[in-house]
Formats: structure tokens, sequence, C-alpha cells
């Protein structure tokens, strides 16, 4: 393009740009990864508010992982300089939150709702099956949470559901009743925030009219990674005849044991009249030897779409393999590695250690506590799942929504004052046969019983605590008259670290800035009442646990499964437990189709790393209790042997070119005149049809103008001679 380019679109090749500032008509980038999609995903929400073609209103974009909608939200706020605090830019659960607490009374949910997280749900669906006198060995608790969630995930209530057999009958039956416990309790578990959220828009055509006109552009990012539920309502919320960009790679779709869609690219384009997909084929991210070992593992699977994938970095370093003796040994050769790339100048956060299981972070851990490298974990055991933080938050819980039956369980004897399980089943009793809560059957039970009164008492202040304090007063008072602190300080045995966490409960409380949650677009009157703070508080540890760790502003190394290192990025990453067994893993060798999608599981893993990759087996691996003796994976046999360095324990390690990554500030101006038309201004044409001014340089009376006429492609015309009519 012989114009210069605007400073928002300069650093874009001609098919992003194509993509960026695609027309106003429904588009889907299918391109590998590393291509650029997120960044041309952001970049044209950018291009849509710069050019005033949507406002932060009318842009409904949609991510995976809340960190990767927070990076989103940060890079828009530095390319356009407008305040997206009140975009609806989140996860899908993010979102469909947000939506319930505004439509809450839509929704048949009380105001004070509140979210089970899995082992919330876990510990709710074992404590029903006990109640139901329904034993582990009839149905595992964990059975019926995964058929539960596999249901709501399909959209399917157990109303609508027909049992081929007797035990998927109890399953349904199982199903029906927790969900009206929940009801009964005001709590919604994740994939219940989904299915009411649809539910709704579906049945209140009130409701939905209201968003399908709000609501002119949705994006998605990972599209190949929505479910059916998903795409079903991001249909309804487009039904209004929003434009849809989603971005996708049918090779990176890694979430089908939770009813990942790849067929959704083909819904999407039969359903928004989609022409031809959009392709990006050059890599960005990985040096030469990253990209060609990826390319040659995916294209052993069989079911793919099929795309090209180059990239004009040098080869880079060879992979490193190393079969070490056993796993303690394969930890310390990667902790020693790591040592060495900080000393070659890598920041720790740009490192990161893979695994296909949370269960090998453990000896990853230890090796690098004892080498004093920081380090942050994001799953396993979260901040907010940790059982003490889970009490504290059980009091308020309890406190803000008197229904809340499995907070008061958690709660009612911890710390210990006396009330024993006889205690707790009369209140059981006595609430199930006056059809109360638990707390209610409690107070009056307290008449009768002075340690009950004692409970219920506490809970009572606490209520008035939170309609007159401050949170981390209110906090405090969670943690200290609970009682739940002083527990732990008499207990015997190594609780110190249980304590720091509930002093870092209050620092975190404190911290808290309600209305930088989920919750910004509350209504004033909402965000006004009493509890409001709270509330926010409660979802926002529900929802986004990981992300709130100890120390989250330390330069630290990543430790992370494959799964939720997607869409990220990283210049050195180590994949661990290269074996049989562990990756692919056995129980997926025995799924139809489980092998290619670890495959791509593999692709997504190779694929994050931008300058070094290091990938590593043990002989011997202790795990989930037991010795394996494993064999190297068949992936690290896929990988072309002259990609590979093979190792045997040795450290030597070269310098790599430093990373420069520097961001800009990038601006537009779109209010200049050409020659009567402006940047971002649609445009018709006789012959090309509609299009969007993407670029223009003023030459005299007239302009050269760049415009996007989306299928017919990208074309340069003269105001002096083209017939070009606004819009
Ligand atoms: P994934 O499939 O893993 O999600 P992706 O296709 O979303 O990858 P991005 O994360 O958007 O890819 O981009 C990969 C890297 O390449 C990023 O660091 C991005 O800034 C960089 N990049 C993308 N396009 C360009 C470009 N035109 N010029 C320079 N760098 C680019
Ligand atoms: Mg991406």
């Amino acid at each position: 393009m012989n114009i210069t380019t605007s400073s928002l679109l300069a650093n874009l090749n001609p098919e992003q740009l194509r993509a960026v500032t695609y027309p106003a008509e429904s588009a889907l980038v299918l391109a590998g990864a590393g291509s650029g999609k997120t960044r041309v995903l952001t970049t044209r929400i950018a291009w849509l508010l710069a050019t005033r073609q949507a406002t932060v209103h009318s842009v409904l974009a949609v991510t995976f992982t809340n960190k990767a909608a927070k990076e989103m939200a940060a890079r828009l706020a530095t390319m356009t300089q407008i305040t997206v605090r009140a975009m609806w830019l989140g996860t899908f659960h993010g979102l469909c939150h947000r939506f319930l607490r505004l439509h809450h009374r839509d929704a048949g949910l009380p105001a004070s709702f509140q979210i089970l997280d899995a082992s919330d749900q876990h510990g709710l669906i074992k404590r029903l099956l006990k109640q139901w006198n329904i034993s582990d060995s009839e149905i595992m608790p964990r059975s019926l949470q995964g058929f539960i969630n596999a249901q709501k995930e399909a959209g399917l209530r157990a109303g609508a559901l027909s049992a081929p057999d007797a035990y998927t009958q109890r399953l349904i039956e199982c199903y029906a009743e927790y969900d009206a416990v929940c009801r009964r309790e005001g709590l919604v578990d994740f994939a219940e925030l989904m299915l009411r959220s649809y539910e709704v828009l579906h049945s209140n055509e009130l409701l939905r009219a209201h968003y399908q006109k709000r609501f002119s552009h949705i994006l998605v990012d990972e599209f190949q990674d929505t479910n059916k539920l998903q795409y079903a309502w991001l249909k309804l919320l487009a039904g209004g005849g929003a434009v849809m960009f989603a971005v996708g790679d049918d090779d990176q779709s890694i979430y089908r044991f939770r009813g990942a869609n790849v067929g959704n690219m083909d819904a999407l384009m039969r359903d928004f009249a989609v022409g031809e997909p959009i392709k990006l084929e050059q890599n960005y991210r990985s040096v030469g030897h990253i990209l060609a070992a990826a390319n040659a593992v995916i294209a052993n699977n069989q079911k793919r779409l099929g795309k090209n994938l180059r990239t004009e970095a040098e080869d880079g370093e060879k992979i490193r393999f190393l079969h070490a003796i056993d796993d303690a040994a394969e930890a310390q050769y990667i902790v020693d590695e790591v040592r060495s790339l900080l000393r070659e100048g890598y920041a720790a956060r740009d490192i990161a250690l893979l695994y296909r299981s949370n269960a090998q972070s453990r000896v990853l851990e230890q090796e690098l506590f004892a080498a004093r490298l920081p380090y942050r974990i994001y799953g396993g055991l979260r901040f907010y799942e940790r059982q003490e933080i889970k009490h504290a938050l059980a009091y308020l819980r309890l406190a803000v929504n008197s229904g809340d039956d499995n907070a008061l369980l958690r709660i009612i004897n911890m710390p210990p004052r006396g009330i024993g399980a006889r205690t707790v089943e009369n209140l059981q009793a006595a609430a199930q046969e006056s059809r109360v809560s638990l707390f209610q059957a409690a107070c009056t039970l307290a008449e009768k019983s002075p340690k009950i009164a004692v409970f219920v008492r506490l809970i009572h202040d606490l209520r008035a605590r939170i309609m007159q304090d401050a949170l981390p007063e209110i906090m405090n008072a969670a943690v200290q008259d609970s009682g739940l602190l002083e527990h732990y300080r008499t207990q015997k045995g190594e609780h110190q670290e249980r304590i720091e966490n509930l002093q870092e409960l209050i620092n975190a409380a404190a911290a808290f800035k309600p209305h930088e949650s989920t919750f910004e677009t509350l209504p004033e009157n909402t965000a006004d009442t009493p509890e409001f703070p709270l509330l926010a508080f409660l979802s926002n540890a529900a929802l986004e646990a990981g992300e709130h760790q100890a120390g989250h502003n330390e330069d630290a190394v990543q430790l992370m499964t494959i799964h939720a290192a997607k869409g990220l990025e990283f210049d050195a990453v180590f994949l661990s437990g290269i074996e049989e067994g562990l990756f692919p893993s056995e129980y997926a060798l025995n799924e139809a189709g489980g092998l290619e999608e670890e495959r791509r599981l593999m692709y997504v893993a190779i694929t994050r790393a931008r300058q070094r990759l290091y990938l590593s087996a043990a002989q011997q691996r202790f795990l989930h209790g037991q010795r394996h003796y494993p064999l190297p994976s068949r992936f690290v046999d896929e990988i072309p042997e002259e990609l590979l360095h093979l190792l045997s324990g040795s450290l030597n390690t070269v310098a790599p070119a430093e990373p420069t990554r520097t961001r800009r500030v990038e601006t537009l101006n779109t209010a200049r005149d050409f020659a009567g038309f402006a940047i971002g201004d649609n445009v018709r044409h006789a012959k090309f049809g509609t299009g969007v001014i993407v670029d223009a340089l003023s030459k005299g009376d007239s302009a050269r103008l760049t415009v996007n006429f989306g299928r017919e492609g990208m074309k340069e015309l003269d105001t002096a001679y083209a017939k070009l009519e606004k819009l």
C-alpha cells in the first residue's frame, strides 16, 4: 500500500488489515497459532470505536480467560484512549454473571444469589446424596457432578431428559432435586450461569429485544472452543442483526470434554452468511524451529480444516529434549535451566512451566522453592479455594443470604462450638418439615438451645455490620468474631499458613475496588445498596479465584496446565512429563478421537514458546501415589530429528537475542476530512458494493482512499474518478 496507514493499523500485514477493517458483515478468521488472531480482534474493536462505527456500549467481546480479557481491556485503553470499562468484555461466565446480577428478578434469583465453584458444588452434591441415602457405590458424587454439568452445558434441564437405563434415571432424578435445592438456596453453579442467562434471553422477549438492539458488534476469540450452548447464546444476542466477528483455530480445539464443538464454525458460516473464512498465514510468535516442530506434530492429525503457517523469523535454537532418570531429576534440570535463562536476562514472567496435569506441579514447585526462585501457580488449589478462606467467606455468604444452607452447614460448628451431628440432623429435619431454610430453623431452635443461639446472634451481628461497615471491617469481623482465627492459633499442628491466609483475606478486602469488578455496569441504585461491595467481593472470589494469589505483582516464573496457557505466549517454555500415559493421557487413548485432541493440546503447548522450547520426560515418575515407568511420548517422535537437541542432563546454554518489545500509544485521526470523506466512513461503489474507508491521503481537491470492500477485498480509489456514495 503506497498510502501511509494510520498508526492504529500500522503494524498489520495485508490480511490482518483486511480482517481488522472488514466492513459491517459477519466474518470468521480461521488461522493458526501466533498468527495474530487476538491482535486482530483487539485492533478491530479499537478501529470500530475510533471510527465511531461502534460505541463501548454496542460492542460485546468474549474471550476465554479472565487474564486474556484483562489484557485486551488494557490494550484497548492504550490504543483508543477511550474508557472501556463499561464495555461488555469478558469471559462467557463473567458476562453471564453480570447479566444475571442485572436481571436477577427475571431470572428468578434472589438479589444476593451466590456462585458455587467446582468444589462448593462437589460438597453440595455429596451432602445431598447422603441426605437421600444414596451410597457412593450407587452413585459417585463426581459422576453426578459430571452428569449435571454436562447436561447443563448441552442446554438440557432434567425435565427434558429421558433415561435409557435405571442408573441414568437415578441421575436425572438427582439432577432435578439438585436444581430444586439450588433454587431454594439461591445458589448458582458455573454451568448454571450460562444456561440460566440463555433461558432468560430465550423466554423474555423484552430483555432479548433490548440486548439485540444494544449490541451491534459481537466479537469472539478462541471460537473453536465454544460449546453448543455458548453458540446458541451468541446467536440469540446477535439476533437483531449484529455483526459477528469470530476468530479461531480448529487445531487448537482442546475443550471437547467440556462440549466444545468445532462444528460451530460451520454453523456460524451458515447462520451468519459468512463467505470464505479469512486466513492469516504468517506466524509472528515463534522462531523457525519451534514453528516447524508444531507444524510437524499437528500434521499427524487426520481431521483438520487445513491451514498454512510460515514465519520470517530466524530458525532459533534447537528444541532441547531431556530424558531424565526420574521426575525429581527432571524438575532439577528444569530449575537449573530456568536459573541460567534468568542469568541471560530473561524475565521470570516470560518463562513458563507447562504440564498436562495439575498433579505434576508439586515436584516443580518444591524444586523452585528450594532454589528460592519466585513462581506463581495458576490453577491447582487457589487462594479462594482454601479451606480456611471458604470458612470465612461462608459466614458472609450466610449473613448476606440466609437461604444458603450450604454455607450454614460449613460453619455451624466451625470453629467447633459444641453443635454436634445430632443437633444438625434435628435442624435439617425441622427445616424440611416446615419448608424453611436451615438458618430460619436455627432461629426457631435458638430459643431452646443456647449454643445455637450464640451462632444465630453471630450471623445477625455480621448482617448488621454488612449494612453499615466498610468491607475490610466486615471481613475482619468474619475472621475474628467468628472465632476462626483464634481456632487456628490455638490448634495443634501447622496452621501458620492458614493464619496468614486469613490475614491476607482482610488485605484483599481492603484492596478490593468493587466498582472495577464485574459489577461495574450495574445501575446506580443497585451499586448504592449497603451489600453491594460485599456481593461484588464474593462473586469476584468465586469467578476470578485464580488471579488473586498473594504477591501477584511480583515478577515470577509461571506454572500452569497447558489448558490454562491457551492464547498466551512466553519467551521460554518448558514442557515436562512428555510421556506415554501422561501425555497423551491414558484416558484419552481409550477414547474415540482422544489422541487427536491430545495432539492438538501438544500443538497448543509448543506454540506458546517464542524463542526457547524445552521438552522433558522421566524414566520413573511418582504420580497419584504410584510409581510409573513410562516411555517418552509419541509426540517427541513426531518432531523431526534435525529440530531436536537430545540432552543427557548437560546444561549448556547459548545467549539468545534480547527480547525487545515496546508498547506504542496508537491514535487514529478520524476527524480529518478527505474530500468530504473520513476514515471509518461507510461507502458504496457501483462495482464493489459497500465498504469502509480504511486510509486516506489528501491530493488537493481530491483524495486517494483505501477502501475495504469485504469479500471484494481492499481497493484504492481516487475521489476525482471513482463514484463513491457515502452511506
Ligand atoms: P493463538 O492462536 O495462540 O491465540 P493468535 O493468533 O491469537 O495466537 P496473537 O497472540 O494475536 O496470535 O499474536 C501472536 C504474537 O504475534 C503477539 O505477540 C502479537 O503481538 C504478534 N503479532 C501479531 N501480528 C503481528 C504483526 N503484524 N507484526 C508484528 N507482530 C505481530
Ligand atoms: Mg489468540
